[in-house]
């Protein structure tokens, strides 16, 4: 069978190795000259296997209104930016902050995640990918007693889910990352979940797409898309800037973008493109640097050891697709790197860096069919598309080849928004 994917992101590229390994004829197309250029570029590395959550939980709408009073916030909002499709998908994700929808979005995220965790060991049994990967888990810390116990929710819902994890003190906190103990009057304790990883998403990208050539897989790069041809309730061609191309079966894995795409054809995906933004710089004192990803949960910013790199990444910002790099962003997620981690890394040598992060107004990503039987999506991943990456292209592969998935599909398909 010949496949079409329309995307070369770490979705895109997935997808097209699993389909490939398949035995289909595939080809992806990105209007980039590379893979992982967009959103997979410089996100916070982390795969957050066992602590993939939805943006939408009850009290959210309460905390937003908090962050909003707060000098350094992790919700940050463009006014200017707004439109009526800003507005409508705030209005669809605060529908979703109830503990009924929370429940149901926890579950499909942990669905895919989990799933993807085995599809990661699996792939590096399979292939030696240099991708800065650790297996040391996250440890989210905390700066405050009340913080420490507000996090009685979240570790129940772990609990409930069956989540490895563990509440811990200060000590224990420095046992899993030393350099915190240059800092260590600015913790009251941690969470640590041993079962998350960390890793650099565009090499990882890349290195697969080395893969899929090897596997015969074409790359049409500097390629862009303007839509799709139907007959008769078929897809019978993708239009591009290089012309029409044809295939069998078609895969959207466009991410911030699968809406423009889509609704040409009148598939309605609620995908916004939620900017972040992400520091990466050269490490100068290693014992001073965190060995795996630490989260500061007062300020929601991750800091993820790669090799000789630290990232820093963190910020929702409504501002629609407004790409422009605010320097005035730099110093949010700049400060907890400096605060916790003083002297590990160059800040100054830093590459700042923004991406539009697909994100649902439930947070769980869009896989499967379409109303046009050879269309299918993989898309909308949101916070943790490198994190679900694996386990959403072996699914869609499967899905697209006529295979029963390993996991349920019910309530993963664009369907569930009808
Ligand atoms: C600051 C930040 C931190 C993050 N941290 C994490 C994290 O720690 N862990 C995690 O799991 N996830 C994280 N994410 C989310 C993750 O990066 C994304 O979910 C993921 O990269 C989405 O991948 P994708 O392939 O769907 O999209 P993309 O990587 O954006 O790929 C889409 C591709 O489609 C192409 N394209 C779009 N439109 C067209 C067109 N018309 N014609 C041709 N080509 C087109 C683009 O060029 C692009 O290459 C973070 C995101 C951000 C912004």
């Amino acid at each position: 069978m010949k496949v079409l994917v329309l995307g070369s992101g770490i979705i895109g590229v997935s997808s097209a190795w699993y389909l490939a390994k398949a035995g289909h004829e595939v080809t992806v197309v990105d209007r980039l000259e590379g893979p992982a250029l967009e959103t997979s570029y410089a996100n916070a590395g982390m795969l957050s296997f066992d602590y993939s959550t939805p943006w939408g939980a009850p009290g959210v709408p309460f905390k937003a209104i908090k962050w909003m009073m707060q000098d350094i916030s992790p919700l940050l909002f463009s006014v200017k930016d707004f439109d009526a499709n800003t507005i409508g998908w705030m209005m669809k994700m605060l529908g979703q902050c109830t503990q009924s929808a929370f429940d149901v979005n926890k579950e499909r995220m942990l669905r895919v995640a989990r799933y993807s965790a085995d599809c990661f060991k699996e792939l590096r049994a399979e292939l030696d990918i240099p991708y800065d990967g650790r297996q040391k888990g996250t440890l989210e810390v905390f700066r405050t007693e009340k913080e420490m116990d507000g996090a009685a929710g979240d570790v129940a819902v772990l609990e409930r889910c069956g989540v490895p994890h563990a509440m811990i003190d200060v000590d224990a906190c420095l046992q899993h990352e030393p350099a915190l103990a240059n800092v260590r009057e600015k913790i009251v304790g941690g969470l640590y979940l041993p079962g998350d990883e960390t890793g650099d998403c565009f090499k990882f990208t890349n290195a697969l797409a080395d893969e899929c050539k090897k596997l015969g897989v074409t790359f049409l790069m500097n390629t862009s898309i303007d839509g799709l041809d139907v007959q008769k309730g078929k897809i019978t061609g993708v239009k591009t800037s290089a012309g029409t191309l044809t295939a069998d079966n078609y895969l959207v894995a466009l991410g911030s973008y699968s809406p423009h795409v889509l609704s040409k054809v009148g598939i309605n995906v609620p995908i916004y493109p939620l900017k972040g933004y992400s520091l990466t710089m050269p490490i100068i004192d290693e014992s001073k640097a965190p060995v795996s990803t630490v989260m500061d949960q007062t300020y929601k910013v991750a800091v993820t050891r790669f090799d000789d790199r630290i990232r820093v990444g963190g910020i929702a910002e409504i501002a629609s697709y407004n790409k422009e790099l605010q320097a005035k962003r730099r110093g949010n997620i700049e400060f907890t790197v400096k605060d916790l981690f003083p002297g590990a890394g160059d800040v100054e040598a830093a590459e700042f860096w923004t991406g539009l992060r697909p994100m649902t107004p439930d947070s769980a990503p869009i896989l499967g069919g379409t109303q046009y039987d050879n269309l299918f999506l993989n898309t909308g991943h949101g916070t943790l598309g490198w994190t679900m990456s694996l386990g959403s292209g072996k699914f869609i592969a499967d899905l697209m080849s006529g295979r029963t998935p390993d996991i349920n599909p019910d309530g993963l398909a664009v369907s569930r928004y009808r």
